[in-house]
């Protein structure tokens, strides 16, 4: 996009491209992204504050649950933290019961690692850009797929390779932007003569980008 001049700044997504290592890539690369977390996220136990300067939890209890360690979770394989109380601070609380596990003595429990990454993330979400950015999704990326597959048939794509994959929807948006936009055009033709120039005027217009195009993918045009 660079060499083109395009200048990319935004990312817009939706929930099944949310993960700590995607946000924490993006932010790196200087992207803003709007992805909303997804729905297994959980910022540390429920009534547990996050003290983020001293990177230690405070329990309802109004003990400090210290940060322990880093780990790889075997099951998801991303990077977590996890945090743990003594068996000293837990014992006989009134609250042991609804917090502890039925044979623990002490609080123990793992938050991700990209836990900054995920609340920047849903504050900006939750912005007022957040929630634009959002309907821009909703009514501009989402119903392309959706009518590409749902009514053009494009359930798979049979190439191999993500090059070859990229012509195909390649292809696949020259398609719909000119069924879509012959639609607009025969819907808006005021009068006949009139919009017949206009017609073949813009048609070969686009068709003249449409060549330049598919001759830029290595394509032959009869
Ligand atoms: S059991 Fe431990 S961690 Fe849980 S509320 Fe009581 S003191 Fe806090």
């Amino acid at each position: 996009m660079r060499k083109t001049g395009l200048l990319w700044e935004h990312l817009v997504a939706d929930t099944g491209y949310s993960s700590g290592e995607n946000y924490a890539f993006l932010e790196s690369q200087g992207l803003t992204s709007y992805i909303p977390p997804h729905g297994t996220y959980k910022g540390g136990p429920d009534d547990f504050i996050y003290d983020k300067e001293n990177d230690h939890y405070l329990c309802p209890e109004g003990k400090i649950i210290p940060f322990k360690k880093v780990f790889l979770d075997y099951r998801t394989k991303t990077k977590k933290k996890e945090y743990r109380s003594s068996s000293r601070q837990c014992k006989g609380c009134p609250l042991a019961s609804q917090c502890l596990r039925k044979t623990a003595k002490e609080k123990k429990f793992s938050v991700t690692y990209y836990r900054e990454e995920y609340e920047r993330a849903i504050a900006r979400v939750n912005s007022k850009q957040g929630r634009y950015m959002k309907k821009k999704r909703q009514s501009t990326v989402e119903p392309v797929f959706g009518t590409l597959k749902e009514y053009m048939g494009l359930r798979k794509i049979n190439t191999l390779g993500i090059k070859q994959a990229n012509k195909v929807m390649h292809m696949a948006g020259i398609a719909y932007n000119l069924k879509k936009y012959l639609k607009f055009i025969t819907k808006t033709a005021k009068s006949g003569a009139r919009s017949l120039g206009l017609v073949i005027f813009k048609v070969k217009t686009l068709f003249g980008n449409y060549s330049l195009i598919l001759s830029r993918a290595h394509f032959r045009v009869s």
